[in-house]
């Protein structure tokens, strides 16, 4: 079997490497630290963790995160079970002593008899003679790199910047309050007349919510995301008031075309719209509401917003520097770049975002490649796992086509709101059927057991899997 080029080797790309060599298949990994650095890394070792040193919540019943350790674990994920050897005292979280945990992924791919290393930048597209290549090269990928990407596949395909706005739970919307409407009841491609939630807001409730916004504290950019223009059209939501009381009435906010459903004689002073997420319909965004508040801030300030008193956050604002693709549109289901299939992409320049996604997108590329280069079927995990769930809004599951932009599709954590909702029923241990905050643990558990299960599966009906 010929080697596959794997270029970086962060998260996904030592994950990648890892399962490739598993697999019985050579690989070349491209690394150009510590001669090239990036902005954000210290040392020349691989998947260093550029900033906390925690994988987040090890629960693999109540979390999603927690969910994706587990089926890593299930098919022996590098990256998994060095951060178990390097764990420290984190609570219910998986945090790892961080020199240690990257010294040993350095050691064990450095060391393994299938892998080469090649240091030095990667500067073009990995030339079609490479064969089979993952690209790996993370939020930071150099310049050079993301130029060649942006050549082939449109300039507008390549962020440079993401622009997040928060994102909620649609169940935790109360609709005794929010009412679903498009702006002027226009029916656009897919949708009818209906495609909006809507939350409004009287003068009072406006002003006072805009005082809120100017009072939040906010994250400073860093010193190098400064030379990252942004600007255009997407400015942080608390920016956008700091122009004038009036400003987010005429632009994000503006009441025009919207009837509330609750009391249709009242006229709104002010809206905010939220816009189907997912194409599963669980997950809401507040449109245009990019912020660089705090956590803590945002869900004070934005819990004001009439509608939006008990929300839940699947994903909070936020702005930062990061490379990542237009993935619905430029990839493929298995991860193949469309205009140059040789090319998989890999980890969080795909559209996934933390270091645990980065290293589980890693080793789905991984196997894809595998499967494909021994003439295999390429089989993707199951849209219920948590790794086919971050696969499927990585590659399509995701609304492309946004209302305002050219594109809505962001990096995202792995959620709950990612999965296929589990319909029936649930019910206690007294038979009767749970309301409220116990009727979601219930469900984020059975959801949790639902992908193991599917997911084992999955591994289990792998060929190289039945042939051992
Ligand atoms: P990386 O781990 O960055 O790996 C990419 C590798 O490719 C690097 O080693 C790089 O040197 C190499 N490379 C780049 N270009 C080339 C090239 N042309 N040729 C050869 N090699 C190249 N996630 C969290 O979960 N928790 C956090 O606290 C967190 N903090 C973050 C802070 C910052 C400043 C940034 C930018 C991101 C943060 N992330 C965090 C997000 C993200 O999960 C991590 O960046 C993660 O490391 C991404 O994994 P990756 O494998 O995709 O990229």
């Amino acid at each position: 079997i010929p080697p596959v080029h794997v270029i970086g080797a962060g998260l996904a790309g030592s994950e990648a490497s890892w399962q490739l060599v598993q697999q019985g298949i050579p690989v070349i990994l491209h690394e150009m630290r510590p001669a090239t650095n990036t902005a954000a890394h210290h040392t020349g070792d691989f998947a260093e963790l550029v900033c906390s040193n925690s994988f987040r919540s090890d629960d693999a019943e109540g979390n999603a995160v927690g969910v994706l350790h587990a089926e890593m674990r299930r098919a022996g994920s590098l990256i998994i079970a060095t951060a178990d050897r390097h764990q420290v005292p984190a609570g219910s979280a998986l945090a790892v002593d961080r020199g240690g945990f990257s010294q040993a992924v350095t050691d064990t791919l450095r060391q393994h008899p299938l892998v080469t290393v090649e240091e030095g930048e990667v500067v073009g597209l990995p030339p079609a003679e490479w064969g089979s290549t993952i690209i790996a090269t993370g939020p930071l990928t150099s310049p050079a790199l993301a130029g060649a990407v942006q050549d082939i596949t449109g300039e507008e395909r390549l962020a440079f910047f993401d622009a997040i706005a928060p994102i909620v739970y649609r169940e935790s919307v109360d609709m005794e309050v929010a009412w679903f409407q498009s702006r002027y009841d226009k029916v656009g491609p897919g949708g009818n007349g209906k495609d909006y939630l809507n939350c409004p807001m009287n003068r009072e409730e406006y002003e006072a919510f805009v005082a809120a916004l100017l009072s939040a504290e906010t994250l400073d950019f860093r010193e190098w995301e400064k030379n990252t223009p942004y600007f255009d059209g997407c400015l942080p939501v608390e920016v956008m008031a700091s122009r004038g009381v009036e400003t987010l009435r005429h632009g994000p906010m503006k009441p025009m075309g919207l009837t509330n459903a609750h009391k249709p004689e009242e006229k709104a002073y002010a809206v905010v719209q939220l816009r189907q997420d997912n194409a599963l319909g669980t997950l809401y965004n507040l449109v245009g509401f990019q912020t660089k508040m705090k956590y803590g801030d945002q869900v004070r300030v934005l819990r004001t917003i009439p509608g939006l008193q008990n929300a839940e956050f699947a994903r909070l604002g936020g702005m930062h520097r990061n490379t990542f693709l237009n993935s619905p549109v430029v990839l493929d289901g298995t991860l193949r770049l469309k205009a140059a299939p040789h090319i998989r992409f890999a980890g969080q320049i795909t559209g996934c975002e933390g270091y645990v996604e980065s290293a589980s997108v890693g080793l789905m590329a991984a196997r894809f490649a595998a499967a494909e280069l021994r003439g295999e079927e390429i089989r993707r995990p199951p849209a219920t796992s948590a790794h086919g769930a971050l696969l499927a809004h990585i590659t399509g599951g995701h609304l492309v086509e946004g209302g305002s932009g050219p594109s809505s599709f962001q990096p995202m954590n792995v959620n709950f709101g990612l999965f296929p909702p589990i319909d029936e029923a649930v019910k206690g241990p007294d038979g009767k059927r749970l309301r409220g905050s116990e009727k979601a643990v219930a469900r984020k558990k059975l959801m949790a057991h639902r992908a193991l299960a599917d997911f084992e599966g999955w591994l289990r009906d792998s060929p190289e899997q039945q042939a051992a």
